[in-house]
């Protein structure tokens, strides 16, 4: 809290700042005769925002805005409730009021826009004397709170929803570039073909994995059985599937990603398609943020039954389905499984009931309506049907394919589960709290390639509490694919890690 007059002052102008900048845009809607609607739309679209803001603690930045706009039906659907649709009625009625009620005077353009000036001159002349007197302190306040703009409600979701578009109606057009031309596997062999698996997690956070030391509810009873390597320390690339996902594929990195950049040229998924490696995509989420668009999707529809769809999502157990269909002993593969996870908020709706063993459990959306323990425990009953999925998977391959095998789980980001009233995720990066950015990473070999690579297996076993990141993604598992070329980084490559690389700072 602020100390001191000069401070609390200091306060009152950020929100006199926020105020102007919402009356500059309703003034030039005014300058052109529809300050009604405009006000109309502003009070719905930020009350219906707010609500989200208020609840969940989501911030409207471009990665939200984006996903939002991006979200399908079914998973929009499972935001709606009860005290959503209350408050959107609500404020409808309002805004209806307003507009029916509050009758504007005729002012014709020209007088419009004197008054605008005038307005607008004594918006500069206030802002002037605040930025002489506060200039210092807005200085830090900005360096230090750079998502404070994106908390401006509607301002930035309406200014990142119209850069959304633009980009949709104009995109830029990116040169494709494709990198590893010169890739080749290694050891290229008849006898000992390759499957890899990568199952890519929804949301599940490292410190929920009994595996990894969580004293809570157990929820991993079935990896814990299985001969895995779980990394207790990994940190995501982004807080939302937008980013991870092309993050985690990509050769760019955490520093340099952007979502244009990782889509101009090529990414893991390439390279080994480019090796020889049948690449195949299936996917139980909201689609693969184009990393899969130059290999081979599984189409799921064939699989949809009444036992593991409802009309507007499917358990993951249908990836597990298509995936024995998609095996073919005789080639090299690498498939990957894009979970749905624990995708909230409707936590519940991610497991059969045969998985309800957390009890008790929050049955809704409306997570600010069930108790801490509701929410946990729910939330843990998804990552035990994770569990069984990806153990389920471990020992289907196991029995039934002669190949060398690798299976590796690692989730695209975590998820705030109330703490600090914080709940999902998405919070820009800088900000998110570690719930939303340490992820389980376990990697499982079978026993043919487990005795071909134990020196490297027993590197990776020896990092286990070391710090890394989706970083390590791109180099291990040119490793584990067995593919040489120029963009691999031995540095990242978690299988022949040098010792003094293991560090253990960050909790
Ligand atoms: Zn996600």
């Amino acid at each position: 809290m602020p100390s001191t007059v000069f401070n609390w002052i200091f306060l009152g102008t950020i929100v006199y700042l926020v105020f102007c900048t919402i009356l500059i845009a309703l003034i030039a809607l005014y300058v052109f005769g529809a300050s009604k609607i405009g006000c109309v739309i502003f009070y719905i679209v930020a009350s219906i925002l707010s609500f989200f803001s208020y609840n969940f603690g989501i911030i409207f930045d471009e990665t939200v805005t984006k996903s939002t706009l991006e979200t399908t039906v079914g998973e929009f659907s499972q935001y709606l409730n009860l005290n959503l649709l209350l408050w959107i009625v609500f404020n409808i009625f309002i805004a209806l009021l307003f507009m029916f009620k509050v009758e504007l005077q005729k002012v014709s353009f020209a007088n419009r826009m004197v008054k605008a000036f005038k307005v607008y001159a004594g918006i500069c002349l206030s802002l002037f004397i605040i930025g002489s007197v506060y200039y210092k302190d807005y200085a830090s306040f900005l360096r230090n709170n750079r998502q404070f703009r994106h908390m401006v409600n509607p301002i930035s979701p309406i200014y990142e929803t119209g850069k959304y578009f633009k980009k949709r109606m104009f995109p830029v057009k990116n040169i494709f570039v494709q990198i590893g031309g010169d890739a080749r596997m290694i050891t290229e062999s008849t006898s000992n073909k390759k499957l890899v698996i990568l199952i890519l997690g929804e949301t599940a956070r490292s410190d929920h994995f009994s595996i990894n030391g969580y004293k809570g509810n157990e929820t991993t009873p079935n990896l814990q059985k299985l001969d895995v390597v779980s990394l207790k320390k990994v940190v995501s690339c982004g807080t939302a599937t937008a980013v991870s996902v092309p993050c985690m594929l990509s050769r760019m990195g955490q520093q340099a990603f952007s979502i244009d950049g990782s889509k101009a040229q090529s990414n893991l998924l390439d390279v080994a398609k480019l090796s020889g490696y049948e690449v195949s995509w299936i996917d139980n989420n909201t689609g693969c943020q184009g990393v899969c668009d130059r290999v081979n999707v599984v189409d799921l529809n064939p699989y949809k039954n009444d036992k593991d769809c409802t009309s507007t999502t499917c358990y993951d157990e249908i990836l597990v389905s298509a995936l024995k269909d998609q095996l073919r002993p005789e080639k090299n593969q690498l498939i990957v499984l894009h979970t749905l996870g624990s995708h909230g908020p409707s936590y519940y709706l991610r497991y059969p009931k045969a998985f309800a063993k957390f009890k008790p459990s929050c049955e809704t959306s409306e997570l600010s309506n069930c108790t801490k323990e509701e929410v946990i425990n729910t939330y843990d009953n998804s990552l035990l049907y994770t569990d069984y999925i990806v153990s389920k998977i471990i020992n289907y391959v196991d029995e039934t394919d002669s190949r060398e095998k690798t299976v590796v789980y690692i989730s695209d980001h975590g998820e705030s589960l109330g703490e600090n009233g914080v709940y999902l995720h998405s919070l820009p990066y800088v900000i998110a709290p570690k719930e939303q950015k340490h992820v389980p990473f376990i990697f499982w070999f079978d026993q043919k390639t487990a005795e071909k690579n134990r020196k490297k297996i027993d590197n990776l076993r020896k990092f286990q509490l070391c710090n890394f990141s989706h970083d390590n993604i791109f180099s291990t598992f040119l490793d584990i694919l067995d593919i040489s070329t120029i963009l691999y980084e031995k540095k990242s490559d978690l299988l022949r890690l040098d010792s003094w690389r293991c560090k253990v700072d960050h909790g």
